[in-house]
């Protein structure tokens, strides 16, 4: 497992995520992680290498 600090979209928390780590069974092409919010319990989309959240930005 692999901790990644991200920012809720709905709250605007820093908010620690856990995901998953095993590349071996993940193919590079998905970047982001479903990831439920301990804050807003929703679920994210995140990139757990940058911490980017899904529809951030842009919208
Ligand atoms: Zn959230």
């Amino acid at each position: 497992m692999a901790t990644f600090i991200y920012r809720c979209p709905v709250t605007g928390y820093k908010v620690q995520g856990l995901v998953a780590d095993n590349p071996a069974e993940k193919p590079n092409t998905q970047l982001y992680e479903p990831v439920t919010c301990t804050v807003c319990t929703r679920i994210h989309l995140v990139n757990p290498k940058t911490g980017k959240v899904a529809g951030e930005d842009g919208r």
